[in-house]
């Protein structure tokens, strides 16, 4: 890790932190297992265990006999059922709502997003949703509070939605009036950065994530921490310029990669080209029998590639994780893969695919509930 440890209670509470992370996304291990993994000494281990377990965020799972010494120990397993949070994602098409503990889905509801009636800044019909499912899960697990992705600019410190392109008014103060309604802690940021954010296995992990969607979103996580910039902007992959004298795009930019590669244009161009308007997943599985769509996707993955390249080269992730629309297309998703080393030259850009985006959409704001709450991460 990079962060500073300047006083013993903040060492300790990084220590805390380190090995409940490291049970939770590694798997079960015995004390000295964890001794050995974090380089922190067996009596640091035993204290701060113990806390964990005080607080039911571990239990001692069983007795396990250990090859090399023939020691008997006691493994250690993240306590999944303790603690959930509910998940909001709010998106242009959809709003999924979730109750999650870190490992399972309780329950999980998608509602068309203009049935919720947000932009004109009433959030009764959405809190009643939230509270009706915190309600059910209540009893069974302890919920600690929801947090809500949503697509746009957020200020995540303040808790609002400076610009959801008008899911919500501008300057929403979206964690305020939902924490008043639910009366529980709320915490707001931008959905892909949550999405991002759910897909973080280690405290040092080290990725973009990019999601092609209707809109082109991207996220980066260095040293297991999402990059926020200055202004709460960092990893804008869709609003780089990629034809300065191109089309106007919502941000107020010109030519934005967004406006090129999105599934919202691929389908408003294919559609004028086939006289009806398709799904975009029909249209990508026309790439290899029309060739007027053939061309023009390949246009826009060369567009894409070349976008993701720069932004690599920029920030040198571990790994590139992709999802949704293009990317579920195995031919579309290989072509963008090796144009992509073909402008990486001899670098190597590991990609990944994240196939169950549903999934993520469902932990993304619970896990960032769980990750401040439990691990202050
Ligand atoms: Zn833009």
């Amino acid at each position: 890790m990079s962060e500073k440890i300047n006083n013993p209670k903040s060492l300790r509470r990084n220590n805390k932190t380190n090995i409940a992370f490291k049970l939770l996304t590694k798997g079960e291990m015995s004390r000295l297992r964890l001794s050995e993994e974090l380089g922190l000494t067996q009596a640091s281990i035993t204290q701060v265990v113990q806390e964990l377990i005080e607080e039911d965020i571990v239990r001692e799972v069983c007795a396990i006999q250990r090859n090399n010494t023939g020691r008997r120990e006691i493994l250690l397993r993240y306590n999944d059922e303790a603690y959930a949070a509910v998940g909001v994602n709010i998106e242009s098409d959809n709003t999924h709502i979730s109750v999650c503990t870190y490992r399972t889905v309780l329950e999980e509801k998608i509602i068309p997003t203009a049935n919720l009636k947000l932009n004109g800044g009433d959030i009764a019909l959405l809190a009643k949703e939230i509270a009706a499912m915190r309600e059910r899960h209540c009893k069974e697990t302890h919920i600690l509070g929801t947090g809500v992705g949503i697509a746009g600019i957020t200020d995540e410190q303040k808790g609002i939605s400076r610009d959801s392109y008008g899911l919500l008014p501008l300057c929403f103060p979206l964690c305020e009036k939902l924490s008043e309604m639910l009366n529980e802690e709320v915490f707001v940021l931008n959905n892909i950065r949550a999405q991002a954010r759910a897909l973080i296995t280690d405290r040092k992990d080290h990725f973009m994530f990019v999601k092609h969607a209707p809109g082109l979103g991207s996220a980066l996580v260095t040293d297991g921490k999402l990059q926020e910039g200055a202004d709460n902007r960092a990893g804008e992959l869709g609003h780089t310029v990629a034809e300065p004298d191109g089309e106007l795009c919502h941000c107020g930019r010109r030519g934005c990669l967004e406006t090129i590669v999105s599934e919202k244009h691929i389908t408003e161009v294919c559609a004028r080209h086939l006289g009806r308007t398709l799904p975009a997943a029909e249209i990508y599985s026309m790439s290899r029998t029309d060739s007027y769509i053939g061309r023009f996707m390949e246009t826009c993955i060369e567009k894409l590639a070349v976008a993701v390249v720069n932004a690599a080269t920029l920030i040198n992730p571990g790994r590139v994780l992709l999802t949704g629309g293009i990317f579920f297309n195995d031919f579309l998703r290989e072509l963008f893969i090796k144009k992509a080393h073909e402008y990486a030259g001899c670098t190597v850009i590991p990609f990944e695919l994240i196939e169950n985006s549903r999934r993520i959409k469902a932990f993304s704001g619970s896990r960032h509930v769980l990750l401040k709450k439990l691990f202050e991460v």
